[in-house]
């Protein structure tokens, strides 16, 4: 049998019967937007991370978008972010009208390098936003620092590390707003889009929850441009249920990506480097190869899907073509692009077929 990249089947089996039970409840409930179940996740996850405000939208992409629309970017601002990352990040400034402004990463973490976020700032900067890659928080305290001198917002881009941690702290929960995906293959997804936005600020909160339904702060009376941005009950009941089994679900996935490690040092790949100060969920466990095109062909060859995120940097890519950015703009991000690639991960993962990954791997050095 092939293995699985992501097992959501397994989970699936698991928690069915619990899950089956649920969407029947919504359906018997006839409240199929926001309505309590919504509400109840919306507890769930400021129990989890600690913030004081969650609103539950429709996807990450569109948790990004409405927090740039709350803090009124728009045409003639510049956000700085990473080029090497979902297009979500960016694309999400380019749709308030703003421009996005990269600055490269750093070679161990494959996230924003704050040393070089200062020389990137212009009196039309706004915001900058870290992105937390594979699982993994960004330095966000020198990001905050950064951010505080020269009156910036920071977004978290939390859409790969919901159960991330940063000096104990939890991801979304570590600056202005923190936003996350409910995509089904992210550590924690539903079963279609879904997403939240985390914030500790109470006007903020007011205003990001307004947005993401038509700007209506009471029926029919609209304050503010918004979207169409709401979570669905279904997809509500989906996640309470899967919360209950979240923090479980990440001591599997801590333990699989430490054991990864340990079997990959001292390989011909490089394993992910999580920093002492963090915990990565894992979101991708995603290595470097010199030889990646051959490495994923031969795992292929043995039933082992592989995936890679991102094999082209954001700089690069058409859609951007109007930021005027070139070839070698950004080394380490073109770099790491070329080289990383992403092995099967999920909390269900067995030894067994950690085993078989990793001897292939080693079998083809
Ligand atoms: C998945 C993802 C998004 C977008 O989330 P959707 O729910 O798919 O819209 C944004 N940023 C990053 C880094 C992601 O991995």
């Amino acid at each position: 049998m092939k293995l699985p990249f992501i097992d959501l089947k397994t989970q699936y089996e698991l928690y069915k019967s619990e899950i089956n039970r649920e969407i029947l409840g919504v359906l018997e409930s006839t409240q199929f937007i926001l309505g309590p179940q919504v509400t109840k996740l919306e507890e769930n996850l400021a129990n989890f991370t600690g913030s004081k405000h969650v609103i539950s939208c429709s996807s990450g992409t569109d948790a990004l978008l409405i927090a740039l629309m709350a803090l009124d970017i728009k045409a003639g601002d510049e956000v700085i972010t990473t080029p090497f990352t979902f297009i979500a990040t960016a694309e999400v400034i380019a749709l308030v009208g703003a421009k996005a402004v990269f600055v490269d990463i750093d070679e161990e973490t494959y996230n924003i390098n704050p040393s070089l976020i200062e020389e990137a700032i212009t009196e039309k900067t706004k915001a900058i936003i870290p992105v937390s890659l594979y699982g993994q928080c960004s330095n966000m305290d020198e990001i905050n620092e950064i951010a505080k001198k020269h009156n910036l917002y920071v977004v978290e881009d939390g859409c790969q590390s919901l159960g991330a941690t940063y000096k104990n702290r939890k991801s979304c929960n570590l600056s202005d707003i923190g936003c996350t995906s409910f995509f089904p293959s992210k550590p924690l997804g539903c079963y279609g889009d879904g997403g939240a936005i985390f914030t500790n600020d109470d006007l903020l909160a007011k205003k990001l929850r307004t947005i993401s339904n038509h700007g209506q702060e009471e029926r029919y009376k609209h304050k503010y441009i918004g979207i169409n941005g709401r979570l669905d009950a279904l997809q509500a009941v989906i996640l309470n249920v899967k919360m209950k089994y979240f923090s479980d679900e990440i001591k599997a996935r801590e333990e699989i990506g430490a054991r990864y490690n340990r079997l990959l040092e001292n390989s011909a790949v490089t394993p992910p480097k999580i920093l002492k100060d963090r915990t990565s969920v894992f979101a991708q466990y995603s290595i470097l190869s010199k030889n990646r095109t051959e490495l994923i062909s031969k795992l292929n060859q043995a039933g082992i899907p592989v995936a890679v995120h991102y094999p082209i940097s954001l700089h690069q890519q058409e859609a951007f073509a109007p930021l005027g950015y070139k070839d070698g703009d950004f080394p380490v991000s073109e770099k790491i692009s070329k080289e990383i690639m992403s092995l099967p991960m999920s909390p269900f993962l067995t030894k067994e077929q950690q085993d078989l990954v990793v001897n292939s791997i080693k079998e083809f050095a």
